[in-house]
């Protein structure tokens, strides 16, 4: 029989077994489990090994027994290095994990990307939580054995800038549910921006701007950002913006009075090293507004990178900062009237050039035969010389035109019904240029990939269609 104490770590190895978040919430996972073996009951409860009380059993990830890792990174979140013991290494997917005795890296999670660095000579990719474990990613297999002791040492600057990222974050969802009560869904922290996508449909730009400027005010208030550990019941009861996703003990992350919310992310020590938050974009997503944001060196960042366009554009159409978007305004409509009035010279030369085809076409009875090689034009001419076809005689018109060296479109077409039969030239002028394509009346095209041919699939249009 199992004493009470040992059925309560037997249901919290249950959990770890099967993947759920274990009580004690998801910070600091194992310390209900005594001695930071849960092999030695799982042992009497599952019959699977672990170092406790089978020493000859290989113990690794594959048993599905966590291994205990210590988060450093929850007592002190600007820890750049630590020396650790190897635990495990074992395959995750198509790469390798390695285990820790403890750890700085934070797992991902909660839109917070997992941490990336070194263990010992060994680059981390990312860092990882799977069953209980924190597996350190990297790609192929590590040169590390169980009980080696090696120095972690975290990419700090990308650590940091997530750490600024997920404040604001914090800050702005804060914010948005305080001025206009607006819930966050969602959270992505990506490699250039950061999301919060909002239970609302749309917001106008002035309440997307007052949160701005509520969001930066807090930042520069230069206001501490706490953690504390509460039980379950405790943060139910205090009503928080976003009711916590674990049980047992909760740690809440405080900005103030600005937000206080669950969670087990890395946080700056203040707001105000989040330096600064700005909007970005907005896009709707399932019918909600997801807001896109730069926060702290990004932005700042962001911005520089923004002035370096202004000043270029400044110079480009010489004018300051408030003229860019009038003087970019005129020139595109200068540039739509100056297309159309191309567009209309084009048209009035494929039609000058059409007649004066025509005025010197053969003539089969009383249809005019008109076929021209157009590959001196530009492309789409033969979309335009069909469309120019005089309409007060009968007209048959065959035309070609290169595309680079190994292409010919070809075009054929009637001004009357009943001028041609195409399916009796087909085969034939096909063949010529290995042509592909079809139609109707009045106008059949393609492409060929006999340029070379050219000459001959025109003669050979006149005399099929009896020139
Ligand atoms: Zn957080």
């Amino acid at each position: 029989m199992l004493k009470d104490s040992e059925v309560s770590l037997h249901i919290q190895v249950k959990r770890i077994l099967s993947g759920k978040t274990l009580r004690g919430s998801a910070f600091g996972e194992y310390s209900g489990v005594g001695g930071g073996c849960p092999g030695r009951i799982s042992c009497r409860a599952y019959q699977r090994g672990c170092l406790a009380c089978c020493r000859e059993t290989p113990y690794n990830s594959s048993m599905m027994t966590p291994i205990v890792t210590k988060q450093v990174n929850y007592q002190d979140q600007y820890i750049r290095e630590l020396e650790a013991v190897v635990q495990d290494v074992a395959a995750v997917g198509k790469e390798w994990g390695i285990l820790l005795d403890r750890t700085i890296f934070y797992p991902e999670g909660g839109g917070q990307p997992g941490d990336s660095g070194t263990v010992g000579a060994v680059d981390i990719r990312t860092t990882i939580k799977r069953d209980g474990n924190i597996y350190h990613i990297t790609g192929s297999q590590p040169d590390l054995s169980r009980g080696e002791t090696v120095t972690c040492r975290l990419d700090w600057e990308r650590r940091y800038d997530y750490m600024q990222q997920h404040t604001g974050q914090h800050i702005l969802s804060g914010v948005l549910h305080t001025l206009f009560e607006i819930n966050t869904v969602s959270v992505h922290q990506g490699e250039t921006y950061l999301t919060i996508e909002t239970d609302r449909a749309d917001m106008l730009q002035e309440e997307i701007e007052a949160v701005e400027d509520a969001a930066n005010r807090i930042i520069s208030s230069n206001i501490p950002v706490t953690a504390v550990e509460v039980d379950e019941a405790r943060a139910l009861a205090m009503r928080l913006r976003r009711e916590p996703k674990v049980s047992g003990v909760v740690r809440l992350v405080r900005v103030g009075d600005a937000d206080t919310v669950a969670c087990g992310g890395m946080h700056t020590a203040s707001s105000s090293e989040a330096r600064l938050a700005m909007w970005i974009g907005s896009e709707k997503i399932r019918g909600h507004l997801r807001l896109y944001w730069k926060v702290g060196d990004r932005a700042i960042q962001d911005y520089r990178e923004k002035t370096a366009v202004v000043r270029v554009l400044s110079d480009l159409y010489s004018t300051p900062l408030e003229g860019i978007v009038g003087q970019a305004q005129n020139r595109l409509e200068q540039m739509r009237i100056l297309r159309q009035e191309l567009d209309d010279q084009e048209r009035r030369y494929a039609a000058l050039l059409i007649r004066n085809l025509a005025s010197q076409a053969d003539i089969s009875g009383s249809v005019k035969i008109i076929t021209g090689d157009f590959s001196q034009e530009k492309s789409g001419f033969l979309s335009r010389a069909v469309q120019q076809i005089p309409e007060d005689e009968p007209i048959l018109f065959c035309g070609i035109q290169r595309v680079g060296a190994e292409d010919i479109r070809w075009v054929i077409a009637a001004n009357r019904d009943g001028l041609i039969d195409f399916s009796m030239i087909r085969d034939r002028l096909f063949k010529i240029i290995e042509a592909k394509g079809g139609g109707r009346t009045p106008v059949w095209q393609g492409k060929g990939s006999k340029p070379e041919n050219g000459a001959e699939f025109l003669r050979a249009f006149r005399e099929t269609a009896g020139a």
